[in-house]
This record gives C-alpha cells, structure tokens and sequence, in this order.
C-alpha cells in the first residue's frame, strides 16, 4: 500500500506527516489528522457549498435590483447597500468556492478566522 500522507486539519497549522498523530506536534490539537485525499474531498464539499451560497446571494441580488429597479420611488440609499452587499458577500462565496475546490481556499478561512477573531476580540475590549 502506498504511504499516504497526512495532514492536520486546523487552518492555521496544516501539519504534514506520513502517519496519523493522536497529538498534532505542531498546533497541539487533538485528532486533527487527515489524509490529504480526504482533505481534498472536503475542500470539494466545502466548495460546493460556498458555490451554492454564492448562487442563492446572487439570485436575491438580482431579484432585489429588478424590484428596485420597477419600484416607482426613487432609489434609498438603504437598497443600494443592500443589494452592494448582497452582490460583494455573492461574489467573495464564489470566488472562495472556486478556490476551495482547485485546492486553494486556505487565504479565504485564514481571512475569515482572523477577521472573526479580530471582531471577537474589539468587541471583548468594548466592553
Ligand atoms: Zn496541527
């Protein structure tokens, strides 16, 4: 059987090894590791999901901008940033979810784990 290599799962460490540890040496974390086939398909899912959010965000998007659009009001400023952040959070899902299933994704998580930490913190101190 050819050695397959593992890998551990946490973002930030992504410790590659040829065997499985109970303890990952690097990050400390438990039962972390995977291997990599098994990461692979995982970023697939994950991929499908993010594309499949994308498409949903997208949708109300432009089912948004046509409403908008036949409304015979003016514009508010409200709908524009709506729809700009319905059209933004559409395109980052899309783009992490093409990324996530070439292999790739890992900028995206480790962005969106530093900005959740970095909001989780400010809103500690805030307090
Ligand atoms: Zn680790």
């Amino acid at each position: 059987m050819a050695s397959e290599d593992y890998v551990c799962l946490n973002i930030e460490c992504r410790y590659h090894s040829s065997q499985p540890f109970p303890v990952c040496p690097k990050c400390g974390h438990r039962n972390t590791f995977v291997t990599q086939s098994n990461m692979r398909v995982r970023g697939c899912i994950g991929g499908a999901l993010s594309l499949g959010v994308s498409c949903f965000l997208l949708f109300i998007a432009v089912f948004m901008s046509v409403v908008i659009a036949n409304k015979r009001t003016a514009m508010r400023v409200n709908d524009v940033a709506a729809l700009l952040l319905l059209y933004g959070l559409g395109a980052v899902f899309l783009i992490g979810g093409i990324s996530l299933m070439i292999g790739g994704g890992r900028w995206l998580i480790g962005s969106l784990v530093s900005f959740g930490r970095r909001g989780g913190s400010s809103r500690i101190r805030r307090r």
